[in-house]
């Protein structure tokens, strides 16, 4: 007999979904075969194989010592990363929330068709674990992409949590109450690219005034990129201590985006 590995991706259905505010949708996925998914914290990286056009359910990848390989390479799906907002082992289900930026991706375009029934794949967790680092000090930062990861580091805080947290989002009403503990204060834009100068200026004012602290930024890659520059060369905070990951970049789609993330991750920003 052989033994499944946990680690295998796996077919999943949408099982429900809700809109969490005019750009952010949540979608509940559901398959017996979560339920000895490798589960070890909310806001680990996933990745989603979404079915080719006039496809309904896409390839997946096998796991091989070498990596993921395609038995036809000429039907990959279409891969892209996301946040695991939640897990729930007894209901075999996975949530994910998508921003709804429009019909001109294929992830977006998915979640605004979402209905009961469609098939996704999903790989196994990655990323760091556990996603917030313990610090005296918190800093993060992100769009609306960044806010399912943010929101799962704010409910793994200790009360006494210090620290800040920065957002940047479509409009007003996609802002939700926020599990924040009573010592992390909130600053809030919203609107278009316009606000990029106001929300690094804001940022610069945010410097963790301890060494013992953790700056997490993740979203649109010039956000990405200049917030990194602020923490690893001007306040020299310690690689360890930063993560910054461009989530997407404005007028590129994943495919012509994926390699200049992985250069810019591979810099290590000093
Ligand atoms: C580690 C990681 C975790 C992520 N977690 C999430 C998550 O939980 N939820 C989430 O929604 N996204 C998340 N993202 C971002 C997501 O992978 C990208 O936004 C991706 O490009 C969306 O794919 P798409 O098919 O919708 O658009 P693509 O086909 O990649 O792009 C099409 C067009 O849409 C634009 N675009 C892409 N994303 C956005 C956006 N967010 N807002 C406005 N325009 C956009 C592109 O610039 C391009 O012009 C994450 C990314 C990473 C690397």
């Amino acid at each position: 007999m052989t033994t499944l590995s946990p680690k295998r991706p796996r077919l999943l259905r949408v099982q429900s979904w809700q809109d969490l505010s005019p750009h952010l949708r949540r979608i509940v996925f559901h398959s017996a075969d979560l339920a000895d998914y490798p589960f070890q914290c909310n806001g680990a990286h996933i990745k989603l194989f979404l079915p080719l056009p006039g496809q309904d359910v896409p390839q997946l990848p096998v796991v091989t010592a070498q990596g993921p390989q395609w038995a036809d390479k000429a039907d990959k799906p279409i891969t892209r990363t996301y946040t695991l907002r939640s897990y729930d082992a007894a209901a075999c289900t996975v949530s994910v929330d998508f921003v709804l930026h429009g019909d001109n991706g294929p992830a977006s375009r998915f979640a605004l068709a979402a209905s009961p029934g469609l098939c996704i794949g999903i790989s196994p967790p990655a990323g760091p674990v556990p996603m917030l680092k313990a610090a005296a000090h918190y800093l993060l930062a992100g769009d609306l992409s960044a806010l399912p990861a943010i929101e799962s580091m704010l409910h793994d805080m200790a009360p006494d949590a210090r620290g800040d947290v920065l957002l940047w989002l479509p409009e007003r009403a996609d802002l939700r109450p926020l599990p924040l503990p009573a010592g992390v204060r909130l600053h809030s834009f919203f609107g278009d690219a316009d606000r990029h100068a106001a929300f690094i200026d804001t940022l610069r004012q945010c410097r963790p005034d301890t060494d013992d602290c953790f700056v997490w930024l993740a979203g649109e890659a010039a956000l990405v990129a200049d917030g990194r520059a602020l923490a690893r060369q001007q306040w020299q905070i310690p690689l360890a201590c930063c993560y910054a990951v461009p989530y997407w970049r404005r007028g590129q789609d994943e495919e012509t985006y994926h390699q200049s993330r992985h250069d810019f991750m591979d810099s290590d920003g000093d």
